[in-house]
């Protein structure tokens, strides 16, 4: 809808598929796009985002929560810098609506996508919030057939979907702050119980902006699939075959700095509203002695430990 106005796209490296495949589509229709950086702890920096902004910029799109390091970006500052400099701001929320607090207004949002299945709702509905004033925000129809929703989307409606929607919300949004101290409280549990028993763990994202629920762990000389093969009892992810069935280590975890080996040995823990403090206690203990058992099957972890830079050691190739 802004092509006349500008043809830069802003966004970063860590956003979800649905964001980054959506920027490469169009850089194929010939708009320009800045994939931005991220520091060590997942984090975009402003400087950064203040310097991408140009003449021809129409929108910035930075997710509010990541899906598998649930850093939280500063999302309120960046909407801050988008409107003084007159760029629209869009952000994917469907990893921070009913888990942190998110306003529009105060954030000067003018676009935000969720999704209901990420919150306990249904498959197969979300929304897009488009601001009406200050500024307006027009939206681009991407299919026609009827002019429903003042334009932007034609077909009829997904009533039950919605209405399971709005239920979803209604229901996060009552329990959100209890549940954000109970699943912050959790995931410090199970976080301290492995860096208690184990050594040579690195937590992956910023510890500090994060939603509560997310760990994401790389356990170092343990190869991430024989872990998860080793508690096919727990529902987890691991550092690569998260976005198909290749071993690509994940795109997020390298953007953070993190090399293949370390990102292919890094789980991520989702606890969410029906996990408890037994099935923490249970997961952490599996996790221990399975990576323990992998461990001891580890020269490199022997090596570690003796104190051995493996990143100097010169492997004899014949
Ligand atoms: C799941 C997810 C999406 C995609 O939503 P779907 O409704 O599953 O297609 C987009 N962004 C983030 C951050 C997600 O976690």
């Amino acid at each position: 809808m802004y092509r006349e106005r500008g043809d830069h796209i802003i966004t970063q490296v860590t956003e979800h598929k649905a964001v980054l495949d959506t920027c490469k589509r169009l850089e194929k229709h010939g708009f320009r796009v800045t994939f931005l950086p991220v520091n060590a702890d997942g984090l975009i920096d402003l400087g950064d985002l203040a310097r991408a902004i140009d003449e021809k910029t129409i929108l910035v799109s930075i997710m509010a929560a990541n899906s598998e390091i649930g850093v939280l970006q500063p999302i309120a500052e960046i909407g801050k810098l988008c409107h003084e400099r007159g760029v629209l701001f869009h952000t994917d929320a469907v990893q921070a609506v009913g888990k942190i607090p998110v306003d529009v207004i105060a954030d000067n949002i003018d676009a935000l996508s969720l999704s209901g299945h990420k919150i306990y709702g249904p498959k197969g509905v979300g929304a897009l919030y488009v601001r009406r004033r200050n500024p307006r925000v027009q939206v681009a129809a991407q299919m026609d057939g009827g002019g429903h929703e003042r334009g932007m989307r034609s077909g009829t409606l997904n009533v039950p979907g919605i209405v399971g929607l709005g239920k979803a919300c209604e229901i996060a949004q009552a329990e959100m702050a209890s549940e954000a101290a109970r699943l912050g409280a959790l995931r410090d549990r199970l976080k301290n119980k492995l860096e208690t028993e184990l050594d040579f763990i690195h937590i992956n994202g910023s510890m500090e902006h994060r939603l509560p629920g997310n760990l994401n762990a790389s356990f170092l000389y343990v190869e991430g699939e024989s872990l998860l093969m080793g508690i096919n009892d727990v529902a987890v992810s691991s550092g690569s075959a998260c976005t198909s069935a290749s071993l690509e280590p994940s795109y997020v975890l390298k953007a953070l700095g993190l090399g293949d080996e370390v990102a292919h040995s890094s789980i991520r823990f989702g606890l969410g509203r029906f996990n408890t403090e037994a099935e923490v206690d249970y997961v952490a203990a599996k996790v221990v002695d399975i990576v323990k058992k992998l461990r001891e099957l580890s020269p490199l972890y022997e090596m570690a430990k003796e104190g051995i830079d493996l990143s100097k050691v010169q492997w004899a190739a014949h």
